[in-house]
């Protein structure tokens, strides 16, 4: 069996280690438009690096790709589905929008393989785990024969429906948690201008109502102000324009996800393009008054009308 893995970036190179690790009776080769990132994974992990997304494809009896956003995909697309080998099966783990998850599904059957749309949750850290939860759309039938392949990185693996449902399912997720991650920030900076011991704060509350994965995974970072980890703001906007333009078709209205849409637009003019979307919370300390900012301590707020610093 062949399989080419196309996308070694943050999440693509622990999903291509994985393939790797998981069965050395297939053969495997790898393909990143940055060269160095397919050396590098090669002299890692072995396998082969192929020069081209259609030198990589030939003969692939599956393809998996992990690529940034709707454009890298679509260039994909224009190379691979005139090589792809018939009944082949293309598992794209890039978070996209559910439109060009359909199109490039109708492209690839046209040309007898299949094409699944199957986002991921979990993060770095769950790919490098090989624990990531992955939502699919597409034919069931390309489904059951791609599972087995999937879990060699995934702890759960859901069909979802026809072409399209993966990435909507993965919008919900993203809807799920925006507020979440915006709601953690004010608590935590609560917490700081009252006085309290945050890290306390945080011990008392993680067995109760409020708790959630951003808290007990996230709270640490954000009350040191360190965001030089994780998933990006920029792919979060990414995601957050996707849910927007989806909702907006549908006429259905999201309030909280738009607002926080525009909170990551400030960390990003504050250079936060490339930190972890958690650096809300430096948001959330800069923007309100008598703050330091990021990993500084927070202005206490004085009961008797005291000073704000
Ligand atoms: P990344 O930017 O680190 O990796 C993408 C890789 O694709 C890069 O190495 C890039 O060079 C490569 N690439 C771009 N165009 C290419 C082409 N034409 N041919 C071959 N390779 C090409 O991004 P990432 O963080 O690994 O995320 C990948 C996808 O997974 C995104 O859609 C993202 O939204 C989603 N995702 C990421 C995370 C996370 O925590 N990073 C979590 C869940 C989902």
């Amino acid at each position: 069996m062949r399989i080419a893995c196309l996308g070694l970036g943050r999440m693509g190179w622990h999903i291509a280690g994985h393939l790797a690790a998981h069965d050395d009776s297939h053969d495997l080769v790898v393909f990143d438009i940055v060269e160095d990132l397919g050396r590098r994974w090669v002299a890692e992990h072995g396998a082969g690096a192929a020069d081209s997304v259609t030198t990589a494809v030939a003969d692939a009896d599956f393809v998996v790709t992990s690529l940034p956003s709707d454009r890298e995909l679509l260039a994909v697309a224009d190379d691979l589905v005139p090589v792809i080998a018939d009944q082949a099966i293309w598992v794209d783990h890039s978070t996209t929008s559910a439109r060009i998850a359909r199109e490039i599904g109708d492209r690839v059957s046209a040309v007898g393989a299949h094409f699944l749309d199957a986002p991921v949750s979990g993060g770095v850290d769950g790919a490098r785990r090989g624990a990531l939860t992955v939502m699919v759309g597409g034919d069931e039938g390309a489904f059951a024969r791609a599972e087995p392949l999937v879990e060699a990185y995934a702890s759960r693996v859901r069909h979802m429906g026809v072409s399209g449902a993966g990435q909507l399912t993965k919008m919900t997720n993203q809807i799920c948690v925006v507020g979440l991650c915006q709601a953690l920030a004010e608590g935590l900076d609560f917490a700081a201008r009252a006085g309290l011991d945050v890290e306390d704060v945080v011990q008392a509350m993680l067995q109760g109502s409020s708790t959630s994965w951003q808290m007990e995974n996230r709270a640490d970072k954000m009350h040191e102000g360190d965001y030089d980890f994780g998933f990006s703001t920029a792919l979060m906007r990414k995601d957050i324009g996707l849910v927007l333009d989806e909702a907006s078709a549908m006429g259905v209205s999201l309030p909280v996800t738009a607002l926080v849409g525009q909170f990551l637009a400030d960390v990003d003019a504050m250079g936060g393009a490339g930190w972890d979307w958690c650096s809300l919370m430096e948001r959330q300390r800069r923007f309100a008054p008598g703050t330091s900012g990021k990993g500084g301590q927070a202005a206490v707020h004085e009961p008797d009308g005291g000073a704000q610093r």
